[in-house]
């Protein structure tokens, strides 16, 4: 190992004896986070901002406590940390209630071909209702967001930048801050996914460049049903809320409504209380560990895959085959084999990876492919997992007769 924890005995599941190759889609989940939540619910739970009874009080002491500890972790404002229930609503949240605002007919959205579909879609629909056009920018040949192409592509009637902070399907990292601020010479906002890179990589607002930051808690060792768009105040001050309901007005009669300050403003109804001590708890394990050791783990354990898979006859990886800004996910296929046959092969060799399109159908549609078989590593992966991997692909090759 390369000096990083052994942490396997803290995530239950992985005592099935499972090499979990895809938290890519989702991780797993350690015991203090099951605990913390388990604990909440047991003894503090009740609905938020409501009740003056004491259970109330506690419970929205522990949901502000949990948007306080995320504001710390991004190094931002709290009030500028929105719950959500997951990148996915982040993301359409600004397309919608940013981009209604602040698009129309001559406009132009730009966001980048390795996209995933909750990064393209909401701004297709914005786009064809407010007659704003949108462009994407093309990968290198390499996999990687082509800076030129980029450059060619800004004007000043571009009015978004949305793209990936790190790609799930090759796992890209774009350099945000020089995009941002190429975006920021011509007024354009910049929306970061951070749907992968915010579980893997340490990540300051301040100097990320980004107007808006969205990313789900379930890939971060919490739970599902939660996740955060970050905002800068300037930015989510344009912004209109997305959804109307309890809890975001300041004021409402039959005809009219005024809006809660911000971010309540944009937290409509009951909000998932118990996942949000859930993701406290996450952020305190990664912090635990360290974002800077994570990503240097997740790397160590790139480096090694890199090399192995492109020893295993017929392998081919899709995206950057080298360390340069790129994190741990490995996008593969194998000739003559359809990605989905290599995933049940290594289903019963234990090895659980991905295999589909990804979310993103645009870029399997780029790479000339229509599905890639996805290795993802996290906190809890090791060398033991790679070497599982290899030899069910070997397996796999000699079954489907490659090489
Ligand atoms: N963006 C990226 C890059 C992702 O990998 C994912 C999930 O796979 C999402 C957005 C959507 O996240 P969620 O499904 O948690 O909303």
């Amino acid at each position: 190992m390369n000096g990083f924890p052994d942490l396997r005995a803290d995530f239950p599941i992985l005592e099935t004896g499972v090499h979990f190759l895809d938290s890519g889609a989702s991780s797993q989940k350690p015991v203090p986070v099951l605990e913390a939540m388990d604990r909440f619910a047991r003894t503090s739970y009740a609905n938020v901002h409501r009740g003056a009874y004491k259970l109330s009080v506690a419970a929205t002491e522990a949901y502000e406590a949990a948007r306080q500890r995320v504001a710390r972790f991004l190094n931002a404002d709290p009030d500028e940390v929105i719950f959500t229930r997951g990148a996915t609503t982040s993301l359409n949240m600004v397309a919608f209630g940013w981009g209604m605002q602040h698009l129309g007919p001559g406009d132009r959205i730009l966001t980048t071909v390795m996209e995933h579909h909750a990064n393209l879609v909401p701004w297709q629909m914005v786009a064809r209702r407010t007659g704003a056009t949108l462009d994407h920018v093309p990968i290198t040949a390499d996999g990687r967001f082509d800076l030129d192409a980029y450059r060619e592509k800004l004007d000043e009637r571009v009015k978004v930048v949305a793209f990936t902070g790190m790609s799930n399907a090759l796992g890209t990292i774009p350099v945000t801050p020089l995009i941002a601020s190429l975006a920021h010479e011509v007024d354009a906002r910049v929306v970061v996914d951070g749907a992968q890179l915010v579980p893997h990589r340490g990540v300051d607002v301040k100097t990320l460049g980004a107007d808006f930051l969205a990313f789900s808690s379930h890939k971060m060792l919490g739970p599902t049903g939660i996740g955060v768009l970050w905002g800068r105040m300037d930015a989510l001050e344009e912004m209109e809320p997305f959804e109307g309901g309890g809890e975001m007005i300041a004021d409402v009669t039959l005809h009219d409504a005024t809006w809660a300050p911000i971010p309540h403003r944009f937290e409509a109804g009951t909000p998932s209380i118990i996942e949000a001590v859930g993701l406290h708890a996450a952020i305190d394990y990664l912090d635990s560990i360290g974002m800077d050791r994570i990503f240097a783990h997740d790397r160590h354990l790139t480096a090694i895959a890199l090399e192995r898979l492109a020893d295993v006859p017929g392998v081919r990886i899709h995206g950057p085959r080298d360390l340069e800004d790129r994190g741990g996910v490995i996008s593969i296929t194998m000739d003559g084999t359809h990605a989905h046959d290599l995933a049940t092969i290594l289903d019963e060799h234990g090895v659980a990876v991905r295999a589909g399109h990804h979310c993103a159908k645009p870029l399997m549609r780029e790479l000339g492919v229509a599905a890639t078989a996805r290795v993802s590593f996290y906190v809890y992966n090791t060398e033991e997992d790679i070497d599982a991997l290899v030899s069910g692909l070997r397996k796999a090759g000699e079954l489907f007769g490659v090489g």
